[in-house]
Order: structure tokens, then C-alpha cells, then sequence
């Protein structure tokens, strides 16, 4: 991993503030695993990669907060990122075969698992993207290609699918326990890794250009120059400026 220099976090920022979340994510992995076909990869090693990321911009600990469902208060958690990681096993994308099934009849559709492409190909905000995405993912029996075909799933037939993603990929979907601290309600929230990271990266960019802006205006500095200083010169000069 090459993690982002903080101009170029800024350039990232800047570009993804349009893009869905799937597509941010896809922005800030591909900047910092160049090399990796990452719209390829499962969502869960999207997720665990994203991580990774944010441990090492941001700190190996995470502070999360969320409205507590049952009295509105709001509570706080400080997720582990390492501990995270260690409980996701086989995120390796290599050492999965490319489709799965649920059994061995030659009658059950077969799947693959769901990629950051899949998601950035789908209609943003789209009430039925999970149901298209499972679509995506399935293909009839009798194909043996990398096609998939509209296959109808009876139900009993997509739970099935459903649960065996979750066992195959499980960093697909990581939910995070909450207590709350005013009325001691526990519940487990579904973790928006991408809303969570865009957000922290957010705050960093508003706070970079704050710094440029009042470095430039004294010192008529360019951003580039303000931006190439190291953190720790750059604060040098605000704390100068801030005395003067
Ligand atoms: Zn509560």
C-alpha cells in the first residue's frame, strides 16, 4: 500500500465529492493499491483494504458515533482496526475460485462473489440494488461462463445464497455493537466503512485548506507550496502566523 501524501488526499477529496460511495471507495483504493485491479476485488477485501487505509492516515483506533434507536442519545465506540482485520480470514481474492455454489446438484444456480464493480456500475440510491445485485452475482446452472444470466432465485434458494456470501466474504458486511451510555440499550449498527472514511477525509481536507488559506494570504505562498511543506513545518508557520 502507498498511502495518499496529504496533496494528493486533497486532489481525492476534490475529485470523489461528486462520485456515490462506491465509487469514492474505488477513488481512494486504486490511488493507494495502483497497481491492483481493485473494481475486481470482493467487497470485503474493499472493506478490510479501506481499513487499512484509514489506519494508516488516520490511527489504528476509531471513534464512532450513533444515535441511540431507543432514547436518540448519542453513543460512542472506539473500534480496533487491527482487531478488525484479524477476524476477517481468506480476503485474499486469489485463493477463492472465481464461482460457488450451494451444493453439489447441477441443478442449483451458481454465484460469484459481489465486486466493487458490481456497485459502481449499479444506479445510485436504487431501493432494489440489492435485489440487482444478487441478480448480478447468480448465473443459471447450465452456464459456465463468466456471464451471468437472469436466473430466478425461489427463496429458500437466496437465503441460502445469502448467508454463504456472508461465510465466503465476511467483510462484506461489518456491523459494529453500540451501548448506549444514557439508557443502556445495546444494538449493532451496520458500519459504513466508505460514509465513515470520506467523512474523516473530509475534515482533513477542510482543515488543509483552511491552513493554505491563511498561509497564503500572509506569506502569498500557492497551494502546491503550502501543500509540499511537511505537516509538522506547516504548523510551524501557523502557529507563527497565529502569534503575530
Ligand atoms: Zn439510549
Amino acid at each position: 500500500m502507498h498511502a495518499p501524501t496529504q496533496a494528493q488526499l486533497l486532489d481525492l477529496w476534490d475529485a470523489g465529492s461528486r462520485a456515490t460511495p462506491s465509487g469514492r471507495a474505488a477513488l481512494l483504493l486504486q490511488s493507494a493499491w495502483a497497481d491492483a485491479t481493485v473494481a475486481q476485488w470482493p467487497l470485503g477485501v474493499a472493506n478490510a483494504r479501506l481499513l487499512e487505509l484509514r489506519a494508516a492516515l488516520f490511527g489504528p483506533t476509531w471513534d464512532c458515533v450513533a444515535d441511540c434507536p431507543a432514547c436518540a442519545q448519542v453513543a460512542e465506540v472506539r473500534l480496533d482496526v487491527a482487531a478488525m482485520l484479524t477476524a476477517a480470514p481468506g480476503t485474499d481474492p486469489a485463493q477463492t475460485p472465481a464461482w460457488h455454489t450451494i451444493d453439489e446438484s447441477p441443478a442449483t444456480p451458481r454465484f460469484r462473489l459481489p465486486v466493487l464493480a458490481d456497485l459502481t456500475s449499479a444506479a445510485p440510491a436504487d431501493a432494489s440494488s440489492a435485489a440487482r445485485l444478487l441478480q448480478a452475482i447468480v448465473t443459471a446452472p447450465a452456464l459456465q461462463s463468466n456471464d451471468a444470466a437472469l436466473v430466478d432465485l425461489p427463496p429458500h434458494t437466496r437465503t441460502a445464497i445469502e448467508q454463504e456470501l456472508l461465510r465466503l466474504d465476511p467483510l462484506a458486511a461489518i456491523d459494529i455493537v453500540m451501548d448506549c451510555p444514557a439508557c443502556g440499550h445495546r444494538w449493532r449498527a451496520a458500519a459504513d466503512i466508505i460514509g465513515m472514511l470520506w467523512a474523516d477525509l473530509s475534515t482533513l481536507a477542510q482543515r488543509l485548506l483552511g491552513d493554505v488559506a491563511r498561509l497564503a494570504s500572509v506569506f502569498g505562498w500557492s497551494e502546491q507550496q503550502i501543500l509540499a511543506l511537511s505537516p509538522v513545518r506547516r504548523q510551524h508557520y501557523l502557529d507563527m502566523v497565529r502569534e503575530w
